[in-house]
């Protein structure tokens, strides 16, 4: 056979691909520091779409020119979180560092699951710092997955598998008697519904308990409904308090459900993945203290250590029970003493995923470059700027506090005397839009006992308290602005 040269997916030429690194370090540098400038969203055209709707290129391209696109269709029509008025869901900014920690994690390339290689010692670093966060234990076992509902299915497959007399991992819940049966409230993230969907339970197991005025959960009826499904012949096994919930920011009574948790022998599951780590602001602090003692907890780091997206972290304060839960060993993944695989227990005994990227090391990199305190003082910021908002609001006849402020979240909507539900509706929903389609900010929007309303959750490393004053100033004039064409909405 005639010998042909050697096919590699390298570039041929490594200056060329030097120079056009550097060029997209350049442009990436200039655009986070121009960024407040910028409109934070825009309308996406036709002509982008149809260009990023074409069939599988059979022949490749030259990397300048991929690069040319990219900064033509796909740059400019960005979601805007990275900007200082990114208000919407739950969605943290990311910072600069972590973004190249990304590139070098990428770069190294290590799966971080087996073997003895640096990934794994900075994996379980971040790990043990994450424990230090929370005040959980050193002796508690965690991993870090793609983010909060990842995380908290982890640990609700944990929970699950540590029922006690079940073997439920070879049994299967299909022979299960008693049936199983989950607490959580109605204000609870829909992850915990699809975890429970997904491992068996089915969305009539979990219970769904009524909340106060503040939306959190009542602990009274959570021990009713406890006892009622008792004397029915089902087996409560786990409750899940959050931290902060989606909506509200609100705060389940969490050292309440600790107790009944406690006297009913359940396993108690903390949702913290927006708010978990408000325990860093001393304000936060002592309603937090619960955590501490759950039996599970999870956390997003893409949220509020506003770490580039994606990074969630599960921990478990029974290490045992976590591997339990998880561990498996084909032959194809025998660790031995020495050499490659090597080194410490292989993460794939601690969850689903088998292949990981390095995603520790961007969070490595942004705690040393930060440090716990600057972290505690960016979190407190947002805090103290979901308070101002508010206070902004309430010198206003024209707006209303929809729900009352907890941690970084302020929920608020313009009001007219007389108008009815839909008329606000219809009002406030415009006011959204135009805010969003102007390029002024990006709240997002939900209802609260009925009414429709501005959701601002601020999770945002970038936000000014003047931001909080321009967003007031837009929302009252775009809604005086519609009120007056009254006709549009
Ligand atoms: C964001 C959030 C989740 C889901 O986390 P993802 O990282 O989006 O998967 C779950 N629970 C709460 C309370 C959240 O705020």
């Amino acid at each position: 056979m005639k010998r042909q040269e050697d096919l590699t997916l390298d570039p041929e030429n490594w200056e060329e691909m030097r120079q056009l690194g550097h060029q997209m370090v350049d442009d990436m540098i200039d655009y986070w520091k121009s960024i407040r400038e910028q409109k934070i969203w825009k309308p996406i055209p036709t002509d982008v779409k149809e260009f990023l709707d074409q069939p599988l290129p059979k022949k490749g391209q030259d990397p300048k020119e991929i690069y040319d696109e990219f900064k033509q269709y796909i740059f400019p029509y960005n979601k805007g979180n990275v900007h200082p008025r990114f208000f919407a869901w739950i969605q943290g900014t990311g910072t600069p560092l972590g973004s190249l920690a990304d590139f070098l994690a990428s770069g190294m390339n290590p799966n971080t699951t087996i073997g003895e290689h640096a990934a794994m010692y900075v994996d379980r670093q971040v790990i043990n710092w994450c424990k230090e966060l929370m005040g959980f234990p050193m002796d508690a076992s965690g991993i870090l997955v793609s983010g909060g509902s990842m995380a908290n299915i982890t640990a609700l497959t944990v929970a699950r598998n540590s029922v006690d007399g079940l073997q439920i991992r070879k049994n299967g819940l299909r022979q299960t008697e008693p049936k199983l049966v989950l607490y959580c409230s109605t204000e609870t993230h829909s992850c915990i519904d699809k975890a429970a969907e997904i491992i068996g339970l089915g969305s009539d197991s979990v219970r769904k308990i009524p909340v106060n005025e503040s939306f959190e959960m009542s602990a009274e009826l959570l021990e009713q409904q406890i006892e009622s499904d008792l004397a029915a012949g089902l087996s409560p096994f786990a409750v899940v308090g959050t931290s902060g919930t989606v909506n509200t920011g609100a705060i389940d009574p969490l050292d309440e459900l600790l107790a009944i948790c406690k006297k009913y022998k359940l396993w108690f599951h903390i949702d913290g993945a927006y708010g978990a780590l408000a325990k860093l602001d001393p304000r936060y602090e002592s309603r937090l203290k619960a955590i501490e003692s759950a039996d599970s907890l999870a956390f997003d780091l893409h949220k509020w250590l506003y770490v580039p997206y994606e990074v969630g972290c599960t921990l478990i304060r029974d290490a045992k029970k976590h591997r339990n839960a998880f561990a498996i060993t084909p032959n194809y993944l025998l660790q031995e003493k020495r050499g490659l695989s090597g080194g410490l227990d292989s993460i794939n005994h601690y969850g689903f995923e088998l292949s990981r990227g390095f995603k520790a090391l961007k969070v490595w990199m942004s705690l040393k470059e930060h440090g716990r305190d600057k972290y505690a003082q960016l979190i407190a910021q947002n805090n103290d700027q979901a308070l101002y908002l508010a206070e902004l609001v309430n010198q206003h006849a024209e707006l209303e506090l929809t729900a009352p402020v907890c941690m970084s979240i302020t929920c608020f909507r313009m009001i007219k005397n007389g108008a009815n539900e839909e008329f606000l509706q219809d009002l406030n929903r415009e006011i959204l839009l135009r805010l969003q389609e102007e390029g002024i900010a990006s709240p997002s929007s939900t209802v609260l006992h009925g009414k429709y309303t501005l959701r601002i959750a601020n999770v945002n490393q970038r936000t000014r308290m003047e931001d909080m004053d321009l967003l007031v100033r837009k929302v009252l004039r775009l809604g005086r602005e519609i009120l007056k064409l009254g006709a549009e909405i």
